[in-house]
C-alpha cells in the first residue's frame, strides 16, 4: 500500500535537511514514535517486532537505563576532565570482565572513534602502518578507519597499506584456511614496504555474513598475527556485551587473547559511547605519542547508561538468555533448510544469527534478491531485519538481549509463510 501521507512528508522533510546522506531501511520507511522492549511502535498504533537492533539490547526503553540517565542528567553532566565517581563505578565493572592484562579503557562516543583509536594504537607500537582486515568488513566511519572498511566502499580500489582477506565462512578447516591467508596477506604487506602492525576483524563477522564456527577459528590466525610483531585487535561493537551467548565478548569463544578491544553500540542501549580496552604498555606509548582527550566519553550521563546497561546484562541473565533463545531459534531456522531450497545455510552463536539465501544449494549461489524481497515482505507482516554479506544475501538476525522463544517463534513463523509465497 501508499505510505501515509505525513511518512510521505516526513521522507521529503528527511531529504530536503539531508540530501544524499539520507539513508533509510526498507522499500517503505517507518515512521516510529515510540518503543518497548521488542518493540517498535509507528503513528497508527502498530507495533513491529524488532529483530534487527542490537543497539537497545537490554530493550528499548529500558526502564532501568532510562532512570539512571535521567537522575544522572539532572545530578551532573560534564566534560571528562574531572573527577566524579560514576565512571569508576562503570569502568570497574566493565574491566572486570576482561582477561587479566586488558585492564586499561579510553572511553569513545562510538564504535568508529574506537577503531581509530585502536589503529592509532597499533601504528604506534609496532611503528608500521600495514593492516589486514576481511574483506566485506565494516569497522567506522572515520577517514582512517574507512580505509579498513572494504565493504563501505565497494568496487574501489583498496589504500595501498590494508590487504583483505576471505571471510571465515564454511567448513572445518576455516581455520587453516584463514591462518594462510593471514600469513600471505602480512607477507604482501612486508614485501611492499608497508610493515606489519595489526589484525583487525569483528569477531562475529557480522558485515561479512557471520562466521561463528567451529568456536576457536580465530586461534592460528592471531598466533601468525603476534608471530610476525602485530597486534591483534578484536571489533567487538556486534558481538561484545553477551549478543554471543558465550560470555561478554566475541573473542571468547576463539579462546584467543586480543591487545586491543574496541566497543560501542549497545554499550549505553542508544547513549552514545564507546571504549578501548588495552594494556598498559600499549596505552603507554599512545598516550607519549599523542595524547588523548575525549570531551564526551564517558562522562557521568554515558557512564550511567554504561552502568545500567551491566547491571542488566548481568541481573537479568541475559547471556544466558541469548545463548538458549539463540539455540532455540538456530535449531528452528535450521529446520527450514528442509523445507526452503532457498535457504542455503544457518549459522551464528547466539542471537547473531544468521541465515544465507541462494538460489542453487549444490552451488551455493548467492540470491540478494530473495534476502531483499523478505526483508520488505517480514517489514509487512511487522517484523523488522536486515540483511548482511558480501553479497548482500545473508539474513542478519540480532534482535534486542531480551529477546524469548516466544519471539523467535514469531519470527521463524512468519519467516517461514513468507518462504512458502516466494
Ligand atoms: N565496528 C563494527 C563491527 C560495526 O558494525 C560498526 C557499526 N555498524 C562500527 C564498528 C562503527 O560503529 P559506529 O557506527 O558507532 O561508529
Amino acid at each position: 500500500g501508499e505510505l501515509p501521507p505525513e511518512t510521505q512528508a516526513l521522507v521529503k522533510r528527511r531529504q530536503q535537511s539531508f540530501g544524499p546522506t539520507s539513508v533509510l531501511f526498507h522499500e517503505k520507511p517507518l515512521h516510529v514514535v515510540s518503543a518497548d522492549g521488542v518493540w517498535l511502535q509507528e503513528a497508527d498504533g502498530s507495533r513491529y517486532l524488532d529483530v534487527y537492533n542490537n543497539v537497545p539490547s537490554v530493550g528499548h526503553c529500558n526502564p532501568r537505563v532510562a532512570q539512571a540517565v535521567s537522575r544522572q542528567i539532572a545530578t551532573l553532566n560534564v566534560h571528562t576532565r574531572y573527577l566524579y565517581d560514576i565512571v569508576h563505578d562503570y569502568a570497574d565493572r566493565l574491566l572486570a570482565t576482561f582477561p587479566e592484562g586488558l585492564d586499561k579503557i579510553a572511553f569513545t562516543c562510538t564504535g568508529s572513534e574506537s577503531n581509530d583509536v585502536a589503529l592509532r594504537l597499533a601504528t604506534i607500537a609496532t611503528g608500521k602502518r600495514g593492516f589486514v582486515v576481511t574483506d566485506n568488513a565494516y569497522h567506522g566511519n572515520t577517514t582512517a578507519v574507512a580505509e579498513v572498511s572494504p565493504s563501505s566502499r565497494p568496487g574501489k580500489p583498496l589504500s595501498p597499506h590494508v590487504r583483505v582477506v576471505p571471510a571465515p565462512i564454511g567448513g572445518a578447516e576455516v581455520g587453516a584456511k584463514l591462518e594462510a591467508d593471514v600469513k600471505a596477506a602480512i607477507a604482501s604487506l612486508e614485501k611492499d614496504g608497508h610493515g606489519f602492525a595489526g589484525f583487525l576483524v569483528d569477531t562475529i563477522f557480522s558485515s561479512d555474513g557471520v562466521a561463528a564456527d567451529p568456536a576457536g577459528f580465530l586461534k592460528g590466525a592471531v598466533d601468525a598475527t603476534h608471530a610476525a610483531g602485530g597486534l591483534f585487535i578484536a571489533d567487538e561493537v556486534q558481538p561484545g556485551f553477551g549478543r554471543t551467548g558465550a560470555g561478554m565478548w566475541g573473542f571468547q569463544r576463539h579462546g584467543v587473547l586480543p591487545d586491543v578491544v574496541t566497543m560501542g553500540k549497545p554499550m549505553g542501549n542508544g547513549i552514545p559511547i564507546g571504549g578501548v580496552v588495552s594494556r598498559l604498555d600499549l596505552m603507554q606509548g599512545f598516550a607519549d605519542s599523542v595524547g588523548y582527550f575525549n570531551t564526551f566519553g564517558g562522562n557521568p550521563v554515558a557512564s550511567a547508561a554504561g552502568l545500567a546497561v551491566l547491571a542488566e546484562i548481568e541481573e537479568r541473565g541475559l547471556v544466558a538468555n541469548a545463548a538458549d533463545v539463540g539455540g532455540y531459534m538456530m535449531a528452528r531456522l535450521g529446520a527450514l533448510m528442509q523445507r526452503h531450497e532457498a535457504v542455503g545455510a544457518v549459522r551464528g552463536a547466539g542471537l547473531y544469527l544468521g541465515v544465507e539465501f541462494v538460489s542453487d544449494r549444490d552451488a551455493m549461489t548467492p540470491a540478494p534478491e530473495i534476502a531483499s524481497h523478505i526483508i520488505n515482505a517480514l517489514r509487512d507482516r511487522h517484523i523488522l531485519i536486515g540483511a548482511a554479506g558480501r553479497y548482500g544475501n545473508v539474513l542478519k538476525i540480532r534482535p534486542p538481549l531480551i529477546f524469548g522463544r516466544d519471539h523467535a517463534d514469531l519470527l521463524v513463523e512468519t519467516l517461514d509463510a513468507s518462504l512458502t509465497q516466494l
